[in-house]
């Protein structure tokens, strides 16, 4: 039987980057994932692009990551938040963060996911210590004694002293190590489209609040932007539909003419919504990170960099108690990680859904209310460099790799 020290399930955008942590930090590493390399790298697999906070970009460029993958990143200088009803004028108050009053180049980078998957494939293909097995399922885990036995689908077996599922929202693995969650699924659908623009967005991401959920508009390479429009369940179905013209006349009543004329370009994605959150993140011999540990709605485009901080800390909690000779699978060493992430993550987690439900309506004095927040915020220098500190992940306490530094 193989044995290693490490075996994470689930190779997408947390468990890669967990696997190029622990195995650069001396560990023999495996990461088990269910989808052929092929399939995941192929352009049509995901049509979704990541803002990753800049402690993220921190964190990528640590790892080895980001040299491959920053010609195709777009910095964000500016964020415009407004409220607004479709086809009219975005309400006078709005709230602008600017990079340069925090005296940074960006306040992060917008990348396509398929190009973040194919640096992080490059990066764990240069990899000593980490092995990618894909296709490759895994099936069942058996905490035995000193360590845990991982079956894969096609009968192989695995010896690890330590678990970790990165294998997503519906994960298998959270389940069968009688890990429950709480959650609950929005009226909401995620419609995700590339648009092409005639004029240069200036590396300026918007977010116009409308009735039916946040409108966002981020800035990619080029004249492109991507659009993660958040719509009524029952209206999505409807949209997804129209020919292209139709799909482009709705677009333009909620994009505005802003950057001129525009136009989607390439395929439509749409996503379910959801919230969740794991009651424990740990057992014995078995931990979570990423979206397995918890699912957030993508308003504020934080699911991933919570993900990336959940690895960037279980990292740098394992290597610490091997330093220190303790068992990296015993509960409490992996409580620590516990402590450091589960709190944090239901902080986000919460503020989002909250955020959700104050502005996805059109009920009138809502409406004033949130207006007035944002107008408040925005003349108040403090608060809103606090929000953009926390748009940049620059909050709570950092993982070392989310500081530019080693594990
Ligand atoms: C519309 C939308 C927009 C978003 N925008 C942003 C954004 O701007 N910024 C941001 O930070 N986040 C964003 N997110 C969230 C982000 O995409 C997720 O948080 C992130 O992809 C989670 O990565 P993950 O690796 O935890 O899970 P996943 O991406 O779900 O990966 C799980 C992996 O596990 C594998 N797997 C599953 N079961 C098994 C098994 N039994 N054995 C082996 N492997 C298995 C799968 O093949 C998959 O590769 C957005 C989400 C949505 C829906």
């Amino acid at each position: 039987m193989k044995r290693v020290d490490i075996l994470v399930s689930g190779g997408g955008l947390v468990g890669l980057p967990l696997g190029l942590a622990l195995a650069q930090g001396g560990f023999r590493v495996v990461v088990a994932d269910a989808a052929p390399p092929a399939h995941v790298l192929a352009p049509q697999f995901d049509g979704r692009v990541s803002a990753l906070a800049y402690a993220s970009v921190r964190m990528l460029a640590a790892l080895g990551v980001w040299d491959g993958l920053k010609a195709h990143a777009q910095p964000i200088r500016e964020i415009l938040v407004s409220d607004g009803q479709i086809g009219k004028p975005a309400s006078p108050f709005s709230l602008h963060f600017d990079s340069s009053e925090v005296g940074a180049d960006s306040l992060g980078h917008i990348a396509e996911n398929r190009y973040i998957r194919a640096a992080l494939h490059q990066a764990v293909a240069a990899t000593p210590g980490l092995e990618l097995l894909a296709p490759a399922t895994v099936k069942t885990v058996a905490v035995e004694g000193g360590g845990a036995n991982v079956t894969l689908a096609d009968g192989t077996r695995i010896a690890a002293t330590l678990v970790v599922a990165a294998d997503g929202r519906e994960s298998p693995l959270r389940a069968s190590m009688g890990i429950n969650t709480v959650g609950w699924s929005y009226p909401q659908t995620g419609i995700v489209a590339t648009v092409e623009h005639e004029r240069p967005h200036n590396g300026v991401a918007y977010e116009h609040f409308l009735p039916s959920g946040p409108f966002a508009i981020l800035p990619m390479t080029g004249n492109r932007s991507s659009l993660v429009w958040t719509e009524a369940k029952t209206k999505a179905p409807g949209l997804l539909a129209l020919d292209e013209a139709g799909f482009n006349e709705e677009l333009s009543r909620r994009f505005g003419s802003h950057l001129g004329a525009t136009r989607a370009a390439g395929p439509r994605w749409s996503y379910p919504l959801s919230f969740h959150i794991a009651r424990d993140f740990v057992r014995p011999r078995f931990a979570l990170a990423g979206d397995c540990a918890h699912g957030i709605h993508p308003i504020a485009g934080q699911g991933l960099n919570l993900g990336l901080k959940d690895a960037a800390a279980l990292a740098e909690v394992l290597l610490d108690a091997a330093r220190l000779g303790r068992d990296i699978g015993a509960l409490d060493t992996l409580k620590r990680y516990e402590r450091w992430r589960r709190f944090d993550s239901f902080t986000l987690a919460a503020s989002t859904d909250a955020l959700n439900r104050l502005f996805s309506n059109d009920i009138a004095p809502l409406r004033h209310l949130r207006d007035l927040g944002l107008g408040i915020v925005d003349s108040i220098g403090p608060a809103r460099r606090f929000f953009m500190r926390h748009a940049g992940g620059d909050i709570g306490k950092l993982p070392k790799l989310m500081k530019g530094e080693a594990a």
